[in-house]
């Protein structure tokens, strides 16, 4: 039997990247999906594939850092669906800066979507994951939290407020069967890393010892095992995906 046959997953962000990448390999397991982005009609390019692997998926509209939109979404998909398993707060941005520099509206934006927009979803989702008396969230944040990087102040602050919001979720409501975990990517090749010069390649690899980027999969594989039982007695960790970059 596949990994997440019968579950249904909820991920933010699925439109392109790293989420459409997650959506993919979820469907890929057995899961149906509930694909959220801004806008519903960015969707229809991942729905088609999730789709072509023989899994349901509907789209929804919903900007994760208005809390309306949040609840309106979740009560959809709960009322689509009839439950929710899995969600992976995915939906991520930047805005960088010098902190000097930086400015409050770019502050605000980072952390209302990263931060706000992962803790808007749990809020929501948790309430009926704690009804069924199960659920499993797997939280993207990124090493760049765990570590700081000049330039992404507000960047670094959301996702290591991410990683510490995983915490608290997972000790909140672990003795009501849910799980919460969090992935922490390093450089994954994307479209930015293809456009890079090699001299700023050079420099990221530099600080990389397996020496060499990584990609969607990687990231959405980890996630994978987290959403799955296979991960059943983890709960509360951030996982690095970055090829040695950090190794704490
Ligand atoms: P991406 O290609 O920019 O995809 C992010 C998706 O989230 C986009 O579809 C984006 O829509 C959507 N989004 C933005 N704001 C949103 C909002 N308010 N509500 C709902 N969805 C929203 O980024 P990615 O590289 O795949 O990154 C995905 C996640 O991984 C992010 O959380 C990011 O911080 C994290 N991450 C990435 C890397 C990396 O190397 N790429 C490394 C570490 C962590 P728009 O088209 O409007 O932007």
């Amino acid at each position: 039997m596949a990994l997440l046959e019968g579950k249904i997953a909820v991920v933010t962000g699925a439109a392109r990247g790293i989420g459409q990448s997650i959506a993919l390999k979820l469907a890929e397991e057995g899961a149906d999906l509930a694909l959220s982005d801004v806008q519903a009609d960015w969707l229809s390019e991942t729905k088609e594939k999730v789709e072509a692997l023989g899994r349901r998926a509907e789209v929804y509209g919903v900007d994760v850092s208005k809390g309306d939109q949040v609840q309106a979404g979740v009560d959809q998909i709960q009322k689509d669906f009839g439950r929710i398993d899995i969600v992976v707060n995915n939906a991520g941005i930047t805005r960088d800066g010098l902190l000097m520099r930086m400015s409050e509206e770019d502050w605000d934006l980072v952390m209302n979507i990263n931060l706000k927009g992962t803790f808007l979803m749990t809020k929501a989702a948790s309430r009926y994951m704690m009804k069924q008396r199960s659920g499993v969230f797997v939280n993207v944040a990124s090493v760049i939290g765990l570590m700081g990087n000049p330039g992404q102040a507000n960047y670094g602050a959301s996702k290591a407020g991410v990683s510490n919001l995983t915490k608290t979720t997972a000790k909140e409501l672990a003795a009501r069967g849910i799980r919460a975990n969090a992935v922490a990517p390093g450089f994954i090749k994307t479209k930015m890393t293809d456009a890079l010069t090699d001299e700023t390649r050079d420099a990221m690899l530099s600080v990389i010892p397996m020496k060499d980027f990584g990609l969607p999969e990687d990231v959405s594989n980890v996630v994978c095992f987290l959403a799955s039982d296979m991960s059943r007695y983890v709960t509360g960790q951030t996982l690095s995906i970055c090829g040695g970059m950090v190794t704490a």
